[in-house]
């Protein structure tokens, strides 16, 4: 591991007015991430900004009938959150299906937005990478690709965005809040993770002298009709090949309302509001679900080893929405005892 600095930021601003100041430096959280990553060798920060010490663990109602969910709140307090677990199960389903139960612990909200990818090529430094070193190419491309992307990649990146947590606050379209020297900003789930199309390397648009303060769930959090399906190699402790967060409101024996994401298939969580449109008024049947997960995949293609995604992805996206539709959720979330 390469030498670096030490220091704990006293307060949002003095975060702010460090990791401004210094184009080297890199905010610390849980660390989950971080560390691994520079035990590899793959970020080399010369400074690390201890952000554990700020007031931002909390959650708060948002006067808006959502809540507000603190950058720092480990990733376990915030799936066992009687409020969470109650009105938005799915979140509360997405991150209790990943990592583990001491990873949970000691992971942070915003550290689990701004978590890089799992490719094996990024983590091994003695192969191409255009994400770790742009310029000198994509071992996944003709490499071991079986967990990387079939939708919106590019020819310079074929990564997928690791997070659970992240495909249930895009169906939820929760709102990411951050600060910067030029004050703060709201950006809409969809809009924080990108696509990797010139810039792989550039994985949100959270800007690099901004910090991630909260994160904004709005009202209607599905608690009825929902489901996070996850498939993935083993059945703890394993990444997703392909995931689905799915909402549904239903009115009589219609759907008014469908949000659907999937995780392990792209660069960012993927949603079609398109797609999710398409449900409307439908009777929440087979072939209605058919057709919604044939215009999510739309334009899907995989490579050597993963094209199989493809029509697990569409099994998925099916079963899911049924799961919600009869209010039988693939993981059931806490139980709350009031
Ligand atoms: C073995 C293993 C298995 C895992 N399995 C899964 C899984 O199945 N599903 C899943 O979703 N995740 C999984 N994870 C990933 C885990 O969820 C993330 O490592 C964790 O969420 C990162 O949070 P952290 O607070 O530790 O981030 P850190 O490691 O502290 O930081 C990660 C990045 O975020 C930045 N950052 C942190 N906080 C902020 C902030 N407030 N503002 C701006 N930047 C910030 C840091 O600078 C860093 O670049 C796994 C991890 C491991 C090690
Ligand atoms: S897919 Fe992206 S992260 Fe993986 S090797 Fe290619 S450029 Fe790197």
């Amino acid at each position: 591991m390469i030498g670096f600095e030490y220091v704990k930021a006293r307060d949002v601003s003095d975060a702010v007015r460090r990791i401004a100041s210094d184009p080297n430096a890199k905010f610390i959280a849980g660390g989950t991430n971080l560390i691994d990553l520079m035990k590899e060798n793959v970020a080399q920060p010369r400074r690390l900004i201890d952000i554990t010490g700020l007031p931002l663990s909390e959650i708060e109602d948002t006067g808006a009938g959502g809540l507000r969910v603190g950058a720092l709140l480990p990733n376990s307090d915030l799936a066992y959150d009687a409020r969470i677990s109650k009105r938005y199960p799915l979140l509360s389903s997405a991150i209790l299906a990943g990592a583990s139960a001491q990873l949970r612990n000691m992971a942070s909200t915003g550290g689990n937005l701004l978590q890089r990818t799992r490719c094996l090529y990024f983590y091994d430094t003695t192969t191409a990478c255009n994400k770790r070193e742009p310029g000198t190419g994509c071992g996944a491309r003709e490499g071991f690709n079986r967990m990387n992307a079939i939708l919106g990649w590019s020819e310079k990146c074929i990564a997928v965005h690791p997070s659970d947590m992240c495909v249930a606050l895009a169906a939820l379209k929760a709102v990411v809040h951050v600060t910067g020297p030029n004050g703060n900003r709201a950006i809409p789930f969809a809009a924080f993770h990108r696509l990797p199309d010139d810039a792989p390397e550039i994985d949100s648009t959270l800007a690099a002298d901004e910090i991630v303060v909260a994160v904004e769930l709005p009202a209607q959090g599905f608690a009825r009709n929902y489901s996070y399906l996850k498939i993935r190699d083993r059945l703890s402790y394993a990444f997703a090949l392909v995931s689905v967060a799915v909402g549904l409101e239903l009115d009589g024996g219609a759907i008014k309302q469908a949000r659907i994401a999937l995780g392990g298939v792209a660069h960012k969580p993927w949603r079609i509001p398109e797609a999710e449109t398409m449900l409307k008024g439908k009777e929440p049947d087979r072939k209605a679900f058919g057709a919604t997960a044939d215009a999510l995949l739309a334009g899907a293609a995989g490579f050597a080893h993963n094209s199989f995604k493809i029509e697990l992805a569409r099994r998925a996206i099916i079963r899911a929405l049924e799961q919600a539709a009869a209010g039988t959720p693939q993981s059931q979330s806490v139980k709350v005892i009031l």
